[in-house]
């Protein structure tokens, strides 16, 4: 199954996790608007592109640069994962609660990610023609 070439616009629906532990139902969106939890959603789903495509090369998770501390923090992809839904669940972001200890060579940047994501879907999409 995993030797297979990703197609980084595809989504994963049947991930086991996905809607367990959910007490976002209908009728209750909590403090983010429809527009900010979608956004929250896509982030999370480029995040599975991006941990599926990356992690194999070591790469173990994001670098944001942070406008409150103005430096960067390391976040693995299981904390990032995390902290998307807390922001989904409570309407509240968990910014500061970055990797302990992070190796900065292990971590790139969301620009970094969405580029490499981009470069595959390109290469898988010329190979094709050929
Ligand atoms: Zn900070």
């Amino acid at each position: 199954m995993h030797d297979e070439p990703i197609d980084p616009f595809t989504g994963d629906p049947a991930d086991p996790s996905a809607g367990l532990d959910d007490p976002v139902e209908d009728g209750d969106l909590g403090p983010l608007t429809e527009v900010e939890r979608q956004d929250v959603l896509e982030d999370l789903a480029d995040l599975e592109v991006y941990q599926a495509l990356l992690a194999p090369n070591g790469v173990r998770g994001l670098v944001i640069e942070c406008e409150d501390c103005r430096e960067p923090h390391y976040f693995d992809w299981a904390l990032l994962r995390g902290n998307l839904r807390h922001l989904l669940d409570s309407g509240r972001p968990r910014v500061h609660e970055p990797a302990y200890d992070p190796d900065p060579d292990h971590y790139v940047t969301w620009e970094y990610a969405r580029g490499y994501a981009d470069g595959v879907h390109d290469t898988l999409s010329d190979s094709e023609e050929d």
